[in-house]
């Protein structure tokens, strides 16, 4: 039989903090951006803030309405990563096939770890006590014999808590739950489902699967499996994953680049590839670099650290375009000749920030860009160019990027 957990580290970046400064225990804190700047939202925060009413993607002023004396803490990525890491050590300890789904958040496969560490609910118990004992963070767990059931099991009960969804109680438990509480269902579907008058997961598991398929496709035939307890997908393992130190796209142009435009031309391009990479890997930078040669076989290299992960190709290009005009004058007595664009200190994907962290505008363009990555998931890379890749006619093979992981 499988056996999979999923496990959930509670307020992740709020523990982190508190753990790197007890001083900050049984207060209400926050994680959030900049107030300063457009990414004054809140991105974390600790129980004490939770039970107050304080809510992830609220503004900093509304969550300080709530509570004068609320903490406002920056996040620490470096923190988060070197964390991340640790938890997975712990894990590692009881199955190699451990599948990360972000920072904070993993399934793991037991089956084969029943004789050595007990029962399922023995095994979970003993990641969750360890993961406290030794890093001073909690964690919920479901546990179950899907990874849909799995994960549902770990949002039920938290912090610091088991919910063990098994063939026994699975239509008590998970049946009764909003369709939108299963993984995998977005808002368009959310959407499609209401409109059939389906609410509940148990409504999705009782619905004809043929129905389903002709109403939302591929993705309807799999809704089906996963509120039945028949999806069988399996838990990945962990060593294939592998992060990579950087991601860069370089081009050397046939003609000297001589100026702004063709050189934001090619920037944006190969910012592009930069963030459809980083994408595919389900990866976001913490920092964007950015490297030119002139004809002269000069170099000037720009590194830029950034307050906030992303994947954007626009933010992506825009930095490393604006580090480039900053810096050099290109004209016809400096022109240009090798531009790399380069992506660092990458971290797994975090919805969260993703998602909410933006303002409208960048969310529109997340959307833009997870359209274009199913396009070219399909179809291959260079099928689709952006206006501004464009604009120039400029005598680049762009189609043949230098990709390099390091
Ligand atoms: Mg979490």
């Amino acid at each position: 039989m499988n056996v999979i957990l999923h496990v959930d580290a509670n307020n992740f970046y709020a523990s982190v903090a508190i753990k790197n400064n007890p001083t900050l225990k049984g207060k209400p804190l926050i994680i959030c951006g900049d107030p300063e700047k457009r990414h004054g939202i809140v991105l974390a925060k600790s129980n004490e803030a939770k039970k107050l009413g304080i809510k992830t993607t609220q503004t900093i002023s509304e969550a300080k309405k709530i509570c004068k004396n609320l903490i406002c803490l920056p996040p620490d990525y470096q923190q988060y990563k070197k964390y991340s890491e640790m938890l997975f050590e712990i894990y590692k300890r009881f199955t190699p096939l451990v599948e990360s789904f972000g920072m904070d958040e993993c399934w793991l496969d037991v089956s084969g770890s029943i004789k050595l560490y007990g029962t399922p609910y023995e095994i979970a118990n003993q990641i969750r006590s360890t993961v406290k004992n030794e890093l001073g963070i909690t964690v919920s767990v479901g546990v179950s014999f899907t990874k849909t059931f799995a994960k549902l099991g770990s949002d039920l009960k938290k912090p610091d808590a088991i919910t063990v969804i098994d063939k026994s109680n699975y239509k008590q438990i998970a049946w009764n739950l909003p369709a939108d509480h299963m993984i995998y269902i977005g808002d368009s579907a959310k959407l499609k489902l209401k409109q059939m008058g389906i609410s509940t997961i148990g409504d999705i598991a009782q619905t004809s699967p043929i129905i389903l398929e002709r109403e939302l496709g591929k993705t309807g035939k799999k809704l089906y499996n996963y509120a039945n307890g028949m999806d069988d997908e399996k838990v990945g393992e962990y060593y294939a994953e592998h992060i990579p130190e950087s991601i860069s796209n370089g081009s050397t142009c046939e003609e000297d680049i001589i100026t702004e435009r063709a050189a934001k031309s090619i920037i944006y391009s190969l910012g592009e590839a930069v963030a459809f990479r980083l994408r595919k890997y389900g990866l976001l930078a913490n920092g964007i670099g950015v490297n030119v040669k002139n004809n002269e076989f000069e170099v000037f290299s720009r590194q830029t650290k950034i307050s906030v992960p992303t994947s954007d190709a626009g933010y992506i290009s825009r930095t490393a375009f604006e580090n480039v005009i900053k810096n050099c004058k290109i004209s016809k007595d400096n022109p240009l000749r090798t531009i790399t664009v380069c992506v660092y200190n990458l971290t797994k994907g975090d919805e969260i920030i993703q998602d909410f962290l933006f303002n409208s505008d960048t969310k529109k363009s997340a959307e833009v860009n997870r359209k274009l990555d199913t396009i070219r998931n399909k179809y291959g890379y260079s099928i689709l160019k952006k206006a501004i890749e464009l604009e120039e006619t400029f005598k680049c093979d762009h189609t043949r990027l230098d990709n390099t992981d390091e």
